[in-house]
């Protein structure tokens, strides 16, 4: 990989934040995007902006044709077996909540149980807790251990016959712990349970095969993907979702309309109300171009390298704290320097022009088995350098010696 020319990709990276070179490390939070993804989403709009689908003009045929393209590459890109699988969305929390609706409409009922884990990100816990709410449904959890990974020993009575929906992160955007979730969806199989997996962290690191983890629903943002903000994808078995219920409604979902009642379209339009965000689709759809032409193994390859410069660096400090140590991981790091509490840290690291992420990552209860208020996390991407790192250990041990 020839990371100069990939940086040159990404014009944002040569931007000064309080007169510095910008350090980027918050791309769990959201990646930045290269020049071909934003020229993308500019000819759309530049060139062949139309409403899509049922146009027979000629704008609208371009657009609508742009917009199922992408649908396409999204199917590709993560190997699911029919496009119409592919349903475009606002980002993971809407895909999320999305089949919370639908799925708890057609499937549950009081005293059914969801399975989710200690270390989900608030958007794969919420919706279900509203559910606990709305039809009396019980959210349960995996167990962590001090490293931050799942502890399945006792999956056989947590996966029992009351759970009608397993769902689970596939990488934790707090910790960056990669979940072992082949085997839980062997497991929730075997017993005739759905499995849902987050992919919020995972699509922008590794290769994500759909069929061969054969899990029923998997969902993304694509700004963490490097394309735009405002497009997503839930992916679902075409089994399930031809039997479950709509989840908006509106115009694009139906197939006719009266005061009599309403029929509602076929897949994926079923599930998509409204206008959607051709232009979104598009970017996103350039992004997985660009992905592509890197090669996800490489990207692997590459970021796992700055993972394990980054950890034995910060090692070094003296009173750092590591969370999340588990040997299946991605590029994230979230620590503690001794007792300076992390929104000193990152206000102090980004005069130097650095950006880290601080808090509770959208993961409360995974800070409350740690008992702490947050973290400082470090997530890398492509573009980030060993030279980078080198500046935020630096700049790490500055402030810890100013804090004495
Ligand atoms: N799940 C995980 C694991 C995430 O990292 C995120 C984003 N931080 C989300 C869900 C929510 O994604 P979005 O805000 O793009 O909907």
């Amino acid at each position: 990989m020839n990371i100069e020319q990939i940086r040159k990709d990404f014009p944002i990276l040569q931007e000064k934040v309080h007169g510095k070179p910008l350090v980027y490390f918050d791309n769990a939070a959201t990646t930045h995007k290269p020049q071909v993804v934003i020229d993308a989403v500019s000819e759309v709009y530049q060139k062949y902006n139309s409403n899509i689908h049922r146009g027979v003009h000629h704008l609208s045929n371009v657009c609508t044709q742009a917009h199922e393209n992408a649908r396409i590459k999204v199917q590709q890109f993560i190997n699911a077996t029919h496009s119409h699988e592919i349903i475009f969305t606002r980002g993971t929390t809407e895909s999320i909540n999305l089949l919370a609706s639908s799925f708890s409409d057609t499937f549950l009922k009081e005293g059914d149980e969801v399975l989710v884990s200690q270390l989900e990100h608030h958007s794969n816990i919420v919706p279900w807790q509203l559910l606990e709410k709305r039809k009396g449904i019980k959210l349960r959890y995996i167990p962590i251990n001090e490293r931050g990974e799942l502890i399945l020993d006792n999956i056989d009575e947590l996966i029992n016959s009351r759970t009608k929906l397993v769902s689970i992160a596939h990488i934790s955007n707090a910790l960056g712990t990669i979940n072992p979730i082949k085997e839980i969806i062997e497991i929730a199989h075997s017993k005739d349970i759905p499995v849902l997996i987050d992919g919020a962290q995972s699509v922008q690191h590794l290769e994500v095969d759909v069929q061969e983890l054969d899990c029923d629903f998997y969902v993304f943002s694509g700004h963490k993907l490097y394309a735009p903000t405002g497009i997503g994808v839930l992916y679902g078995k075409e089994a399930w979702l031809n039997i479950m219920e709509p989840y908006q409604g509106g115009g694009e979902m139906i197939k006719t309309v009266s005061f009599e009642g309403t029929t509602f379209n076929e897949l994926p339009f079923k599930f998509e109300a409204g206008t959607p965000d051709f232009s979104g689709s598009v970017g996103l759809g350039a992004a997985i171009d660009y992905v592509l032409s890197i090669g996800l193994d490489n990207i692997a390859q590459y970021e796992h390298e700055l993972l394990e410069y980054a950890t034995e660096k910060l090692s070094a400090i003296p009173n750092i704290r590591f969370f999340g140590t588990a040997k299946e991981k991605t590029s994230v790091i979230s620590f503690l320097i001794g007792d300076i509490h992390p929104f000193d840290m990152g206000t102090m690291l980004d005069k130097m022009g650095i950006a880290v992420r601080t808090g509770h990552h959208c993961a409360q209860p995974l800070m409350q088995y740690y008992n702490i208020p947050g973290t400082i996390r470090a997530s890398f991407a492509i573009y980030n350098t060993k030279e980078e790192i080198d500046q935020l250990v630096n700049g790490i041990e500055r402030v810890a010696q100013l804090f004495g």
